[in-house]
């Protein structure tokens, strides 16, 4: 069991499977010209597998793929195969482009939940924010996992005076669509131009919301991330995210791996641990992973409080987020 020396027991491994993206999402990537990690420095299929089992015999129980966009590693179906073989739930988020290429191998691997990111439900504005034409795509892409009865998750960053317009048409779009849309809380990370004044906050959403709908919170389960709220008689619901108002660091049980192989202890943790150049070489990596989750700060990467309104984001020592892995 991996527990850290706050007691909590850490049982839910996100594994990057890449830094590169199809997408240029500005809130994520720090410039259109980014250097993408190369081939070599990335971890391989059979890396992350070795590295996963070992995990898994360290009583992980569900194992995340992100990136960058996992979907479009040359190899991300041999490695979604692979880790489908093991004994974990396991889940992808995903920028939804590549979906319709994929779905045979999702399936295949027992995937039943799938995380999408999409930030507006304006085309125009969509191009605005992730720089790329793929709006139509994305949509299509939706339909095509509800149509195959994958469980749908729409994780959209909400930023004050951007999208925040857009809160009420996403819930009015759950009126008859069975997606749980997720409003996330902008973040700061390196380079993505985060300001306090940007972020709209969860009590802001349910401001918002509560305009227009009634709503019920709905009790979620023991180390969620988001609180869950239910619009009485819509086919869909709605969650926020709040990790800047409202942290939820004392029931945390997330590691990170980050493409190239380091352990992230916290999504604001500024240390990291190189399991695969031990790995490489090859040293025995537990107790790496042990002395990392045991170093772990209470919450925030110790980097900030959950004030967020006087924070700047030049304080804070982080990778971007994309190289990170959300
Ligand atoms: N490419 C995939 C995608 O877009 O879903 C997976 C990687 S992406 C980094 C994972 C999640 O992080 C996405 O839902 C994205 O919206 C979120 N994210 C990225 N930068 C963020 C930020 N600055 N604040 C809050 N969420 C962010
Ligand atoms: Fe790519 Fe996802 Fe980041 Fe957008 S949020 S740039 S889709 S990794």
């Amino acid at each position: 069991m991996i527990k850290d020396s706050f007691n909590r027991v850490h049982d839910y491994l996100r594994i990057s499977l890449t830094d590169n993206c199809n997408l240029r999402c500005f809130y994520c990537m720090p410039e259109e010209d980014y250097d993408f990690t190369p081939a070599s420095r990335l971890m391989q299929p059979i890396e992350i597998e070795t590295l996963a089992k070992i995990f898994v015999e360290q009583g992980v129980k569900k194992i995340r793929l992100t990136g960058g966009e996992p979907l479009v590693r040359k190899d991300a179906a041999q490695i979604i195969s692979s880790l489908g073989k093991l004994p974990v739930e396991l889940a992808i988020t995903t920028n939804g482009t590549r979906i319709h290429e994929m779905l045979p191998v999702l399936k295949a691997a027992n995937i039943r939940t799938i995380n999408i990111s999409l930030d507006t439900l304006q085309p125009d504005k969509f191009l605005l924010v992730t720089r790329r034409d793929l709006f139509h795509q994305v949509r299509s892409n939706i339909e095509l996992l509800l149509h195959h009865n994958f469980k749908v998750k729409i994780n959209a960053v909400v930023m004050k005076g951007f999208n925040d317009d857009e809160i009420n048409d996403f819930i009015a779009w759950t009126t008859h669509i069975p997606v749980q849309v997720r409003f996330i809380e902008f973040m700061p990370f390196s380079g993505n131009r985060w300001t306090s004044n940007k972020v709209f906050s969860l009590n802001e959403v349910l401001e918002v919301v509560g305009k227009q709908y009634s709503f019920l919170p709905v009790l979620g389960e023991a180390n969620d991330t988001a609180k869950h709220f239910t619009v009485p008689g819509h086919a869909g619901s709605f969650a926020v995210i709040s990790t800047m108002s409202a942290p939820f660091c004392s029931t945390c049980n997330r590691m990170r791996l980050t493409a190239d192989g380091k352990l992230k202890n916290c999504l604001f943790s500024d240390g990291e641990t190189d399991l695969l150049t031990a790995l490489r070489n090859g040293d025995d990596v537990l107790p790496l992973i042990h002395a990392s989750i045991q170093s772990k700060a209470k919450a925030l990467g110790g980097q900030f409080s959950g004030t967020f309104e006087k924070l700047e984001a030049a304080t804070i020592h982080n990778r971007s987020m994309i190289t990170i892995g959300g």
